[in-house]
């Protein structure tokens, strides 16, 4: 029995996570979930799958949790501290599946512990890759990329040296305004942004993926997974969603993966590693489907693909700095606070207007992310004047 923790339970890809392995009730002990305000979706996964403890990020819901799980065996805890005692205990397996940097400290804890951690998290990978990076070759930990696209060129890797790589393509489907002008883009709404034509996803990934951010975000992410350079890293837009990215060889052979998009296919790759286990997923239909096409993205209309690039190729804070913003951004398009297209102005403004030393431990990275949420809120704060 392999034991196993889900962070971010309550959410999209942590309920997809919690799908698979319930599947398999002799396979799998849960020893932690953890949310951070969804009280009673915690407590009936908790229930469900008999966790050894539940964490509730928010405190203030502690109690409201110790009455939900009472008479189920399973413990609560409350709070960041417990979040990342949990996630430095002792399971074999984990599923960073936070949203946002406020996964940052418990994936480094899981890292730290030395256990396999399946990331869903790329926030923290692109706030604090550096430092995630050298935790894992301190501590032997394995990382197994679950973002579809970085799953995808980890099997299309299959182990291969990275002198071979020749080049790395990310897809994107281009997201609900592939082909909006900026005009069309500008009334865009919450409810329209947040409607991704291929995959059902938490809001914040799917504004980000309406944006284009996304893909900008993978981009850093990919550059810290597989270390080619990031000129050796492009993307391209291929609005099918069925190729979910390729590696190209010096020898000009290219391998891709294919699959529907379920996000449970790269989770289960990731729960199942090394081996393979059968997943509930739509087996994919080559001749229903038809055809596969493919453009280049259009930096112009989508203006967070060439700040996500400047952040990588500058290093050091930017990238947690470009999110930070993002962050801040995002969470006031979805209350209706700012504009569609404000959010890549914002984070241009505090990308251009502020910068930060290299950090050299995670409370640096947490510190330039303070103060670009502060420049982002200031830069708010002049647009809606
Ligand atoms: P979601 O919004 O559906 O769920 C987020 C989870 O994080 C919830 O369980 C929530 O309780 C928890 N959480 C939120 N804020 C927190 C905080 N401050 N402290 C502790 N916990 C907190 O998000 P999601 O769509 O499942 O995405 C999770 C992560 O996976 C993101 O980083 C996202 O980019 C990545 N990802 C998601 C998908 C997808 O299909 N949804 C695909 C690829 C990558
Ligand atoms: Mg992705």
């Amino acid at each position: 029995m392999r034991k196993v923790s889900v962070f971010g339970a309550t959410g999209s890809v942590g309920m997809s996570t919690l799908d698979l392995i319930q599947r398999d009730p002799e396979g799998y002990r849960v020893v932690a979930l953890t949310a951070h305000n969804d009280v009673a979706g915690l407590a009936a996964a908790a229930r469900q799958s008999n966790a050894a403890i539940a964490v509730i990020g928010n405190e203030a819901h502690y109690e409201a949790l110790k009455d939900a799980l009472r008479g189920s065996g399973t413990e609560a805890a409350a709070g960041e501290s417990a979040l990342i005692d949990v996630a430095g205990a002792d399971a074999d397996w984990s599923m960073a599946a936070i949203v946002g940097c406020a996964g940052l400290r418990p994936t480094m804890a899981a890292l730290k512990a030395g256990g396999t951690v399946a990331l869903a998290n790329k926030e923290s990978l692109v706030s604090a890759g550096a430092l995630m990076m050298d935790a894992v070759g301190a501590s032997g930990a394995t990382l197994l990329p679950v973002d579809s696209e970085h799953n995808a060129i980890f099997q299309c890797l299959a182990g291969s040296r990275m002198e071979d790589v020749a080049r790395i393509t990310l897809t994107a489907s281009g997201g609900p305004f592939r082909t909006h002008s900026r005009e069309e883009m500008r009334g865009i709404t919450p409810a329209q942004a947040v409607a991704h034509p291929n995959w059902s996803m938490g809001a914040k990934i799917s504004v980000d993926s309406a944006t284009m951010m996304n893909k900008g975000l993978e981009l850093i992410e990919a550059a810290h997974l597989f270390p080619v350079g990031l000129d050796r890293i492009e993307i391209l837009v291929h609005p099918q969603s069925v190729i979910h990215s390729m590696v190209e060889y010096r020898d000009r052979s290219t391998l891709a993966q294919l699959g529907s998009p379920d996000m449970r296919i790269p989770i289960a790759h990731a729960l199942a590693w090394p081996e393979r286990i059968a997943t509930p997923c739509q087996p994919l239909d080559l001749a229903r489907i038809g055809r596969l096409d493919f453009e280049a993205p259009d930096e112009d209309r989508f203006p967070a693909l060439r700040l996500t690039r400047q952040a990588a190729e500058a290093g050091g804070a930017a990238p947690a700095i470009l999110n930070a913003a993002n962050e801040v951004a995002v969470a006031a398009f979805l209350k209706g606070a700012i504009g569609f297209l404000d959010i890549a102005m914002i984070v241009e403004d505090v990308l251009n207007g502020y910068s930060a030393p290299v950090p050299q431990q995670i409370d640096d990275v947490l510190e330039a992310d303070a103060q670009a949420r502060k420049r982002a809120a200031q830069v708010m704060e002049r647009l809606t004047a």
